[in-house]
């Protein structure tokens, strides 16, 4: 199984190097040469498997030999144990024919969970192995970091340094992130939006003097092992509701197009999945790059579900690279156009993106009408990401059943829920102690050498 760039002149890697390297070389993104394919009685032998059964066999054809399938069952085991949920990801009914997967019952109450403590499994394992040590950085709206905090802490051969926009996340992401208290985990606060946070550590894997020196390794929604993660909840809830002899469609939340492209995946490899729905908030550039085939940057503008306040949606080149037939090339010159302020894509790209995704914007306004009217018809009660993707879904609900992803805990966002509601939602027993813990993090300048200096120092290096 190999790994290849988006942007075609980066080395090929196998997975567990993938895995290690995040952004590739010519700063692109890894995506597997082929998509291994799932047989129909494959995927229907999946129906009433432990959640970490059917994650074993629907990432195993991506591993190649990192792993032992033993070690990966292993691996699989601890990283979904400290869920508060026995099904991991359950299913609930919001509507004749519309359910709501949900994805917020991990250690940070946000779909990051099922990705971030498996990739933190599996990179301890590996690093175990050779006895080396790596050094991670990653940009958050706020959940990234807090899973990462949650998932890295303590582990022995990993530094982990979150950069989060200070000010624009919620005091529950914050605290998860600036409350662990293990010296390996770093939380930085840096001055400006989440583009600019993204832009440095961008910025830190393109510079291979720093990037070598220390052992650079990343955690973003880029790093194709979480992706892969995320696979596996989409069969795990269309089988549940009888895939493969009926096709479903999905709804996700989606801001850095990480979660949505996982959905891609489960598709290509033969779940049948009917439309992949994009729902944005008010920072919509994805849902107009599908209706103009204009992507252009505007700006972020914040919101009330800030996990998906991003104008630049990374994720979104690998699904670029399929539409333009795998063609590094014309991918790399997109990129370039859209450091310029932004590209147009071609009619022929713009009709394959279309066949498989749908798309809609939710505002503000329609945020919190939501969340009131699905706690009022259904006793839900959502955060304002899974808000945006219930009304999104409403208007594209068809004859497949609908399954709209919950990304969050309502507690992890209770500003948000309170103004709609009037009620503020409880954080879930295990975590009511949050707020009395002491917090530890540093604010840092929007400015590369500063940020290099101060991981340098911080690691010893
Ligand atoms: C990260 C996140 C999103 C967006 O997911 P992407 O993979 O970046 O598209 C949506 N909702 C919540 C709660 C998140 O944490």
């Amino acid at each position: 199984m190999k790994y290849i760039s988006t942007r075609g002149a980066a080395p090929i890697l196998t997975f567990g190097e993938a895995m290690m390297t995040g952004l590739a070389r010519d700063g692109g993104l890894y995506v597997p040469e082929t998509v291994p394919q799932m047989a129909q009685a494959d995927i229907a032998a999946l129906a009433g498997l432990p959640y970490e059964e059917v994650a074993f066999r629907v990432m195993r054809p991506f591993l190649g030999t990192t792993f032992t399938d033993d070690e990966f069952r292993g691996l699989i085991a601890k990283a979904y144990a400290g869920f508060g949920h026995d099904a991991r990801a359950p299913l609930v009914q919001l509507g004749p024919n519309h359910f709501l997967l949900e994805l917020f019952h991990g250690p940070t109450l946000a779909f990051k969970d099922f990705a971030m403590q498996l990739i933190g499994q599996m990179m301890q394992a590996a690093l175990a192995k050779t006895g080396d040590r790596i050094t991670i950085v990653g940009a958050t709206s706020g959940d990234t970091g807090s899973a990462a905090m949650e998932a890295f802490r303590g582990l022995a051969n990993v530094d982990l340094f979150i950069l989060y926009p200070h000010g624009r996340v919620s005091e529950v992401q914050r605290r998860q992130m600036t409350t662990p208290t293990e010296g390996n985990v770093h939380a930085l606060a840096m001055d400006g939006d989440f583009d600019d946070a993204q832009a440095r550590v961008k910025d830190m894997f393109n510079d291979f003097a720093f990037r070598d020196g220390v052992r650079l390794a990343g955690v973003n929604s880029i790093n194709w092992a979480r992706v892969l993660a995320q696979v596996v909840y989409y069969f795990s809830s269309a089988v549940s509701l009888g895939a493969p002899h009926r096709a479903v469609s999905f709804t996700v939340p989606t801001g850095n197009f990480g979660d949505i492209f996982a959905g891609y995946i489960a598709r290509q490899m033969g779940l049948p999945i009917e439309k992949l729905v994009i729902a944005t908030n008010q920072n919509d550039i994805l849902d107009r790059a599908l209706r103009s085939g204009a992507y252009v940057t505007d700006g972020v503008k914040p919101s009330i579900s800030p996990s998906m306040d991003i104008q630049v949606s990374s994720n979104f080149e690998r699904a670029l690279f399929d539409a333009y037939g795998r063609d590094g090339k014309a991918v790399a010159q997109l990129m370039a156009e859209l450091k310029a302020g932004g590209f147009h894509i071609s009619q022929g790209a713009l009709e394959t993106l279309r066949a498989t995704f749908g798309s809609g914007r939710c505002s503000e306004e329609e945020t919190t009408a939501t969340i009131r009217t699905a706690f009022a018809r259904t006793g839900e009660v959502l955060c304002p990401h899974s808000a945006v993707g219930v009304k999104v879904a409403e208007e594209h609900l068809g004859t497949a059943p609908m399954i709209t992803l919950a990304t969050a805990h309502p507690a992890k966002f209770p500003d948000a829920v309170e103004g709609a509601m009037g009620t503020r939602p409880a954080l879930p027993p295990r975590m009511a102690d949050l707020f009395d813990r002491p917090e530890r993090v540093t604010r840092v300048a929007n400015d590369l050498a500063a940020l290099q200096t101060l991981i340098r120092e911080r690691i010893g290096g």
